[in-house]
């Protein structure tokens, strides 16, 4: 069976991008307006307001009207995404002179039809005849045109709709007048050196922007286009972002610690071995070769600590990387180090790792990183809890303490799969656990098939059984499963046998 397709995945994601009921449901207002001004003119008024809020909240916050409000965006981002190609919006209808000249086209339109009801000021005909410039203006642009191009990308449109550049004219304005920095919240990383280079904003961002290229001196992504729409927000893997003024970037960017990142280099490393653990999951053992020339090289090993991950580059054009825990059975190896990936149909990683790469291969990689599962070794008692994928930074912690005589006094390594097949390194952990006073190696299945005798359910079945005071706590796994045992641990915590908060560490693999 073929393990990936031998078409890319596309790059542009079709991710929730809706995540207030207004934005979900503002959609409604169209038909009202649009079609309502077919029939009863004065509904077109609905127009102007939504302008006069444009320019106002343009001003402030730039476009973050088109993000957050904006009906026709509604429709873009709610009706659209689900049967919408999603393609790279084409260079055209992304071009300063489209956007500048159509803008221009517009205004010179909308004050030649504004002269000819002009006569009726004052008269009981008025606001029928503004009403239904208004309501046929916004019925023919953004509705038929806007949706007709929704098809190939949801937004199309909004690189060059007038009203859009209204917005954008009026936060110049607010810029140059300096009246809105205390308003005006932009795309801000917390550190650009912990950033996975995953692409994952540019790929959910309905502008098809590129904050992680381009963060500024502030950490601010600075893009008048911005749509202040957080979808790269919410789906940043490494919770890295959030919309910050100026002033909040700065305190952000103190406080954040850059702790498991100061050691981060890019080397050039070969593939020395490929290991086929089971149909979907592959370990990747790579030989170090040295300074690759990237400015930020300052070695050729990677020495890491167990726990942490690293980031192996799948794709040039553009430059993406994956993050992968360090899964080394042998972490005293400076010059190699091993990563365990599993197979996600239609991945992007997964299609270089399973589709490109192959022995032999040169690769470019970055780390280590990250400090969350680098483990305490003046704990008393540590409890390891990983599902699925999530047991790779375990394979180096599990070594490293039990060669350790100085580390802790006990360390439980619950492991949960859905299927008894599925568990990885499974003959590794139970030599180890026999051969140590201190590791012990505990197996759940949630859905076992056979003849299974150990425990049967999730992980949090067996943390239920378990009394957790005094320990520490560091979990590895999906996204659904850390989350459950987050809520077990709270239920154990109010029932005085769990731990504190602070001793609870975690990173998602998914
Ligand atoms: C610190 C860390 C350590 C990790 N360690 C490991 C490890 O050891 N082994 C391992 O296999 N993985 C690990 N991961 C996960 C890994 O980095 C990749 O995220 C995973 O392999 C999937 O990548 P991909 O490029 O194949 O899939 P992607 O292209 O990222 O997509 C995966 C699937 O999800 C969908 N998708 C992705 N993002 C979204 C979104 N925002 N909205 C909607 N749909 C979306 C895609 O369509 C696709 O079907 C780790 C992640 C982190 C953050
Ligand atoms: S950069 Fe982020 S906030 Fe700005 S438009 Fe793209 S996804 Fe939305
Ligand atoms: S989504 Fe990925 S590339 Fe973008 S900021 Fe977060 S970690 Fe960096």
């Amino acid at each position: 069976m073929e393990l990936v397709s031998p078409v890319e995945p596309n790059f542009h994601l079709k991710a929730n991008r809706t995540f207030t009921g207004l934005r979900r449901h503002a959609w409604v207002l169209v038909p009202i307006i649009a079609g309502g001004s077919l029939y009863y003119p004065p509904l077109g008024l609905g127009v102007a307001a939504i302008m006069v809020l444009i320019m106002v909240s343009g001003f402030f916050q730039g476009r973050y009207f088109c993000g957050n409000v904006c009906p026709h965006g509604s429709i873009f981002d709610r009706l659209s995404l689900p049967v919408s190609l999603n393609k790279k919006i084409p260079a055209f209808f992304r071009s300063p002179i489209l956007k500048w000249g159509f803008f221009g086209f517009y205004m010179v339109m909308f004050v030649v039809r504004l002269g000819r009801v002009a006569p009726f000021w004052g008269d009981v005909e008025f606001l029928g005849r503004f009403g239904a410039l208004m309501g046929n203006q916004y019925l023919v642009m953004p509705t038929i045109v806007g949706v007709s191009l929704s098809f190939l990308n949801p937004r199309t449109w909004c690189s060059f709709c007038p009203m859009g550049t209204t917005g954008q004219v009026m936060y110049k304005l607010g810029k140059a007048l300096r009246l809105n920095r205390k308003t005006d919240r932009k795309v801000t990383i917390s550190a650009p050196e912990q950033c996975h280079t995953c692409a994952t904003c540019a790929r959910v961002c309905p502008m098809q922007l590129e904050p992680y290229k381009n963060w500024n001196g502030e950490n601010q992504f600075d893009n008048e286009v911005c749509i202040r729409c957080g979808t790269c927000v919410e789906h940043c893997p490494a919770d890295l972002l959030s919309l910050a003024t100026a002033h909040e970037a700065k305190k952000l960017r103190e406080a954040t610690s850059l702790e498991g990142y100061e050691k981060r280099h890019a080397v050039s490393a070969q593939i020395e071995r490929i290991t086929q653990l089971r149909e979907n999951v592959r370990e990747l053992t790579f030989k170090t070769n040295g300074n690759n020339g990237d400015h930020r090289s300052n070695g050729s090993a990677m020495g890491f600590e167990p726990g942490q991950f690293v980031l192996v580059k799948v794709g040039d054009d553009p430059e993406v990387f994956r993050a992968y825990s360090i899964s080394s059975t042998d972490p005293n190896d400076p010059e190699r180090l091993s990563v365990t990936v599993m197979n996600k149909p239609g991945g992007y990683g997964s299609h270089a790792v399973f589709g490109r790469f192959e022995e032999g291969q040169e690769v470019q990689l970055e780390g280590p990183m990250g400090r969350e599962l680098v483990v305490d070794k003046q704990a008393d008692k540590v409890l390891f809890i990983a599902g699925g994928i999530g047991i790779t930074p375990f394979v180096p912690i599990a070594k490293d303490l039990v060669g350790d005589p100085g580390a802790v006094n006990s360390a439980t390594l619950l492991y949960g799969v859905n299927k008894e097949h599925e568990f990885l390194y499974d003959d590794y952990f139970s030599e180890l656990a026999d051969q140590s006073e201190v590791f012990d190696y505990v197996k759940a299945v949630a859905f076992p098939d056979g003849d299974w005798t150990g425990h049967t359910g999730f992980v949090t079945a067996v943390l239920q059984e378990m009394d957790l005071r005094d320990y520490k706590i560091y979990m590895c796994g999906p996204p659904p499963m850390v989350n459950a045992v987050m809520k077990t641990l709270k239920q154990m915590q109010a029932e005085g046998r769990g731990t504190s908060d602070e001793f609870v560490y975690y990173e998602t693999a998914s």
